[in-house]
């Protein structure tokens, strides 16, 4: 297994700050309350009325570096969104990792399309490029690369590809708010990128989520396919349409707590870096703990999770789930994170369900399971660990007590 190399991205020190650990989820003050108590009294709930989302989103686009940023209900919107501004539908094929977050596949059966995943990189756990080139067909439409982890893995061979075959790369970085790859800020890499402000997420609006885009075409279609059809300059009084859509809209108290939210992000982000780069050194003492790597030119990394790998045959055949359960008792919960979706019923049960099969026919499981199987996944998510963001704000007695833990572990 390949070690984490440390080259790209910058070490990061923190001023001493007594911090309590472990941390709590979520982080407020006044600030959060004057804000959402502005727009309560202002009485304009709604983005129609209010410029709370607004300006939320003209934050957000600065802070992503991208022209165009639309708010929208959560991330698994922003995914609905991207897939419904480029015409996805039945017949076409998304291109998707296996190691996700249920939600990146869901988008795409909505829309009676067909994902098709590419196996990952058992090192990183992220889309290997390689099983990306072997499922591109006449068929596939868009490719969905998922910033697992917070992390960014081979990003430029997978729009690489892409390019060659001129096929729309939407980057699912819902974990990955303030990751870079070559410096430059995730989401506005390929057509479109996604994020979400889920509870659990690196920046918290209850829910929310958000996409940006370089295009102002595809932005223009974004606001419309959000807000029922209804386009940014329509006048309220006309009900005309060009395109099918939904009402995907933010809350202005969302907009609201999401700037507030928005200024501690930076800090926060600092400290998971901080903390995961203290447990690289750590880990690098301990064989069979090995931290999962990122792509050559990931030059931030968000620390959604700290992803590692255990391997039980180097600590006496003792399995993960053991691990993780003498982990707690020590109060440090760690997680075993995704099962392979591949494996997933939902798949098959989409797959025989009636518009499935008036769009395919019959057998399409059968045939699509032959092409999809992804053994590496299969393999490689059973020795999975993760360390949860909010674990990675903890102060500087976290280290130690993973020491003791894992110290404990390894008798
Ligand atoms: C959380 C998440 C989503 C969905 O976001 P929601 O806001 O929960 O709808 C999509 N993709 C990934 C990778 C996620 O982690």
């Amino acid at each position: 297994m390949r070690r984490r190399q440390f080259v790209s991205i910058p070490a990061v020190t923190l001023a001493a700050e007594p911090s309590p650990s472990p941390t709590s989820w979520p982080v407020f003050d006044q600030t959060e309350e004057d804000s959402l108590t502005k727009v309560l009294r202002s009485g304009k709930w709604g983005r129609g009325n209010g410029t709370a989302v607004a300006d939320f989103e003209a934050r957000y686009a600065a802070l992503t570096g991208t022209p165009h940023c639309l708010a929208v209900a959560n991330g698994t919107s922003a995914l609905l969104v991207a897939l419904g501004v480029l015409g996805i539908g039945p017949g076409d094929e998304v291109i998707v990792p296996p190691y996700t977050f249920i939600a990146t596949v869901n988008a795409v059966l909505r829309f009676h399309a067909l994902p098709v995943f590419a196996d990952v990189d058992p090192a990183s756990m992220q889309m290997d490029p390689k099983r990306v080139a072997e499922q591109i067909t006449p068929r596939t439409r868009a490719i969905i690369m998922v910033h697992m982890a917070g992390a960014v893995g081979e990003l430029g061979e997978v729009l690489a590809i892409a390019k060659k075959h001129n096929i729309p790369v939407i980057e699912d970085a819902a974990q990955a708010h303030l990751a870079e790859w070559d410096h430059k800020h995730v989401g506005g890499h390929g057509a479109i990128g996604c994020f979400s402000f889920q509870a659990s997420k690196n920046l918290n609006g209850g829910e929310g989520g958000a996409v940006v885009t370089h295009d102002a075409a595809l932005a223009a279609k974004a606001f419309a396919f959000h807000n029922n059809s209804r386009g940014r300059t329509q006048p309220g009084t006309e009900f005309h349409y060009e395109m099918s859509g939904a009402n995907l809209r933010l809350t202005e108290f969302q907009g609201a707590l999401l700037t507030a939210q928005m200024s501690r992000i930076e800090k926060q982000s600092k400290r998971r870096l901080a903390n995961a780069q203290q447990l690289d050194q750590l880990l690098t003492r301990y064989d069979g703990l090995t931290p999962c790597t990122v792509g050559k030119a990931c030059t931030r990394n968000a620390y959604h999770l700290y992803m590692l790998r255990y391997e039980a045959a180097k600590f006496g055949g003792r399995k993960r789930a053991e691990f993780l359960r003498h982990m707690s008792q020590q109060g440090l919960s760690l997680s075993a994170g995704y099962s392979p979706l591949q494996d997933e019923p939902f798949l098959k049960n989409s797959f025989e369900s009636r518009g499935y099969q008036f769009a395919y026919g019959k057998g399409l499981y059968e045939k699509w399971r032959k092409k999809n199987d992804c053994p590496v996944n299969r393999q490689s998510s059973e020795e999975v660990v993760w360390v949860t963001q909010t674990q990675l704000l903890s102060g500087p007695d976290w280290i130690p007590r993973m020491e003791r833990g894992l110290k404990a572990w390894r008798g």
